[in-house]
């Protein structure tokens, strides 16, 4: 990379996500965070003085000095990571990716179709879209998207199970941590002592059941041919803080022995373009074999909040293959994930 740091925007800086950005990116050894934007609310006012932080420590004092600006607006950056709420991304996201690369969290365009939806180490061939988007939208920038917190997780494990034995259906049931409902997200009498069996009136399941059929579809002229895999999700909130976990049963075209399925899992490498990127986790895929394992608690921080933690991998007398997946949601399901797809559009020479 070049000596000068890439200029970046963060979109919605000053919610969960945006947070999580704003700390990951604090000391990057490519990027530099020149502008944070927020709403009516925040904008013209120094960060550190009106975002309520959530994480751990501080806002780091560099940017704790920067004055929100509009999201509205594009700014003369290369990358803008956006973290808007749907509707405001619907609406703002073209407008800088006209001009910028938006690496974006948001679901309002994931499964468009000339709109790649990447996780680096599954399907980086998917930004040849960024081709057509280019000369059909007559951009100079570009929109990619990072998948659901808990699609990000689910297709990491099922990446090399589907390349060895081709995953046909799956259930998923979901245990979904409360920083994945932003702040000041659920309610505390509705989740102390209590799980809640639904989570954007359904919406959350149809985009576990859609997302990892686009991820592991195939890229074909003009847009990608899903994969031919059939999933049912069903989804609950617990009151965990960070750390989505995923309870997966897999039926394959050849039925995997699960110590197959754990070669398999401890032998994945990423594609080499994604190796060396500086948030790619190593190893991208964490396989515990103790009964016990992975937690939330124990096990989110894993390759910095970047891997996929997997465990308890056995046969399952309804399917063929059972076993439980855990990722960071704020992390590798959202803030970390767009700076992922950020560097790999970097090393790509993909930017503007
Ligand atoms: P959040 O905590 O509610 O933060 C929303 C951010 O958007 C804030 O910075 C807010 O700014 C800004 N905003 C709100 N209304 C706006 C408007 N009208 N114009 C401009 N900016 C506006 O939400 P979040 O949990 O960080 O989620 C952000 C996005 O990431 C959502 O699309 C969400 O679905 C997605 N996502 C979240 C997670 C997760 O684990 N939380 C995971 C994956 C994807 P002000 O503070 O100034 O109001």
């Amino acid at each position: 990379m070049t000596e000068r740091k890439i200029p970046v925007a963060i979109l919605g800086a000053t919610g969960a996500v945006g947070q999580r950005m704003v700390q990951l990116l604090a000391d990057h050894p490519w990027f530099e965070v020149v502008a944070l934007t927020g709403s009516e609310r925040t904008i013209g006012r120094p960060y550190g003085e009106l975002v309520r932080w959530v994480l751990d420590g501080a806002p780091p004092p560099r940017l704790a000095e920067l004055v929100v600006q509009s999201s509205d607006t594009p700014l003369d950056v290369a990358i803008a990571l956006s973290a808007l709420p749907t509707d405001v991304a619907q609406r703002v996201e073209p407008l800088w990716a006209a001009q910028v690369a938006v690496c974006s969290n948001a679901s309002a365009y994931r499964m468009t179709p000339d709109v790649p939806l990447i996780i680096p180490e599954v399907n980086p061939d998917h930004l040849e879209l960024l081709a057509q988007q280019r000369r059909q939208r007559g951009w100079r920038g570009c929109l990619v998207t990072n998948p659901n917190c808990s699609a990000i997780g689910v297709a990491m494990v099922m990446r090399p199970l589907h390349d060895a034995f081709g995953i046909e259906r799956a259930h998923i049931a979901t245990l979904q941590a409360l920083s994945g409902a932003g702040y000041p997200g659920v309610p505390s009498l509705d989740i102390i002592d209590n799980i809640i069996p639904n989570i954007a009136d359904g919406g959350e399941e149809l985009k576990i059941e859609q997302e990892p059929r686009k991820l592991l579809g195939t890229l074909g002229a003009a847009a990608i041919e899903p994969a031919a895999l059939s999933i049912s999700a069903q989804v609950t909130r617990v009151p965990v803080i960070d750390g989505h976990t995923a309870l997966l049963s897999l039926g394959c075209s050849r039925r995997p022995a699960p110590d197959e399925a754990l070669a398999v899992l401890e032998g994945f490498v990423p594609p080499p373009v994604v190796r060396n990127l500086p948030s790619a986790p190593r190893p991208t895929i964490v396989v515990h074999r103790a009964g016990d394992r992975p937690q939330p608690r124990r096990d989110r921080d894993a390759g910095a909040g970047m891997a996929a933690s997997v465990g308890r991998v056995r046969a399952c007398p309804l399917l063929d293959l059972r076993l439980v997946v855990l990722s960071h949601n704020t992390i590798r399901g959202a803030a970390g994930g767009a700076i992922l797809n950020a560097e790999l559009l970097a090393a790509a020479g993909l930017l503007a």
